[in-house]
């Protein structure tokens, strides 16, 4: 498959070639459509048995009950079930759903989502916190915003706050619990058959800057002692690693592991700072870029 000539040559200078044969691979194939059940509306049963009834077939996923990949070709019966017009499930991607399970947010929690639209993983919170967290909901793209205040509805995601805001601009009176910044990047692990994304030297140097100021405000934001989880749809160590590291120097946050084995089966790429999730895209999964946080108790 074609991937404009900057990609190509970032990944030649970051992985070997077996690994570039792998991500290009994994561009190359039809992605498989993947659901996560919304278990604030049903539970996995009884979309399961949905999908049989509606005749697609549906796999599970080894490290979550709610998640499922369906038979490839069977996609486009999906919009008309009920179980999705009734936002039973929800169509997410299965590397997007690790975020919320590494950031492990607690009811009565404060939480903040920083780059929320089209709220993936804003409700996949709500329903792993029964809806008993506190969710505020940032998006600087005011359609994008109607678009995540209308999933956050349509899911039954009942204590999500959506603010059409910059991220960076919010008060620093604020402090949270936990904060996710599933940040806005390049998409290299996203890309797929068709792509027509930007992939040029200042394009990437403008996005890193921005995932850098984003990631240091989510600090501010956060309270002492306290965690959250980075996350990119990207695999360019610029967009990743580095954003992370320039965090690290400041001596605020130090890196917390993600427990592999909560993740068995996921496909992975070598990442240069131990503890962090780097996934090789493949027909399953999207490539994806994850990283745990705490920020050190004020001395
Ligand atoms: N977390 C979302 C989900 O799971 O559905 C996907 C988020 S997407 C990777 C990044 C989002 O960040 C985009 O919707 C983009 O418009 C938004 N964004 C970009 N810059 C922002 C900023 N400065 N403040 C808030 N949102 C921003």
């Amino acid at each position: 498959m074609d991937i404009p000539a900057f990609l190509a040559g970032q990944l030649a200078s970051q992985y070997d070639e077996a690994d570039v044969r792998r991500i290009l691979s994994g561009y190359g194939v039809q992605r498989r459509t993947t659901l996560r059940v919304n278990r604030l509306r049903t539970n996995a049963d009884a979309v399961r048995a949905a999908l049989a009834e509606a005749g697609i077939g549906a796999e599970p996923v080894a490290w979550s009950e709610d998640a499922l990949v369906l038979a490839a070709g069977q996609e486009e019966a999906l919009a008309g079930l009920a179980v999705y017009s009734r936002g039973e499930i929800y169509v997410q991607s299965l590397s997007s759903m690790i975020p919320p399970l590494v950031l492990d947010a607690k009811p009565g929690e404060n939480v903040l989502d920083m780059a929320a639209a089209p709220g993936g993983k804003t409700t996949q919170i709500a329903a792993l916190t029964e809806n008993r967290a506190m969710i505020t909901a940032c998006e600087r793209n005011k359609a994008r915003a109607e678009r995540l205040r209308f999933n956050v509805e349509r899911q039954g995601a009942s204590h999500v706050t959506v603010m059409n805001v910059d991220a960076r601009q919010l008060s620093d009176l604020f402090a949270f619990d936990r904060v996710l910044l599933d940040a806005p990047c390049s998409g290299s692990g996203t890309v797929a058959q068709g792509f027509r994304g930007r992939f040029e030297a200042a394009y990437l140097a403008r996005t890193v800057q921005l995932q850098t100021s984003l990631l240091h405000k989510a600090i501010r934001l956060l309270k002492p002692g306290h965690e959250m989880v980075y996350s990119t749809c990207s695999i360019l160590r610029q967009e990743n690693e580095q954003v992370i590291e320039s965090a690290l120097r400041t001596g605020q946050v130090e890196l917390l592991p993600i427990d592999d084995a909560a993740f068995e089966g996921v496909p992975r790429l070598p990442v240069t700072l131990a503890g962090t999730l780097c996934v090789c895209p493949d027909e399953r999964y999207e490539g994806f870029f994850v990283a745990r946080l705490k920020k050190c108790a004020r001395r």
